[in-house]
């Protein structure tokens, strides 16, 4: 197996999100790599001004939800002994994202679920088949059952 420096969790906080994080983290030790996580706000209100896109904080449900995955963010990376300076919250689309954090942190290996949120009908969810097509590292999914969910 590839001898992994820098890997990047891909948590979409979904009922399966512990199992996917648990198995990043034990391929991190098995490989004395660092462990980044990212997790991508995709369903929040967030106009583009001239200063760049912003999140709109008018609205409460806005701003409670960005704190309820901080604190999520933060319970996750905690559990799994994540630096505080290797977690990303970030807003726009998931694959988007996650692969350009990937790049720009010189990740060689990204960990994500082979379903998420959505249905376990297909082979891939798209997130995670959006990563896997435009990835230039690495990408590991974690096949998740019925029964996982
Ligand atoms: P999906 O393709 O949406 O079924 O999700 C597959 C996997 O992509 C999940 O198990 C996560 O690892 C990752 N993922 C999906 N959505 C997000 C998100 N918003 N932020 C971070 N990772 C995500």
């Amino acid at each position: 197996m590839a001898d992994y420096q820098n890997i990047l969790l891909a948590a979409d906080f979904s009922v399966h999100g512990n199992y996917v994080a648990s198995r990043a983290k034990r391929l991190a030790d098995l490989c004395n790599a660092r462990l980044n996580i990212i997790h991508v706000v995709d369903n929040i209100s967030m106009p583009d001004t001239a200063y760049g896109t912003v999140i709109s904080l008018g609205e409460d449900s806005s701003y409670e939800l960005l704190e309820a995955k901080k604190s999520r963010l933060t319970e996750i990376s905690d559990q799994f002994g994540i630096d505080v300076s290797r977690r990303w919250l970030v807003w726009g689309v998931p694959g988007h994202e996650i692969v350009q954090m990937a790049e720009q942190e010189h990740i060689d290996l990204i960990v994500v679920g082979s379903h998420g949120r959505h249905s376990l009908a297909l082979l891939l969810g798209s997130t995670a088949n959006s990563i896997l097509h435009h990835a230039k590292c690495d990408v590991m999914a974690i096949r998740l059952q019925e029964s996982d969910v």
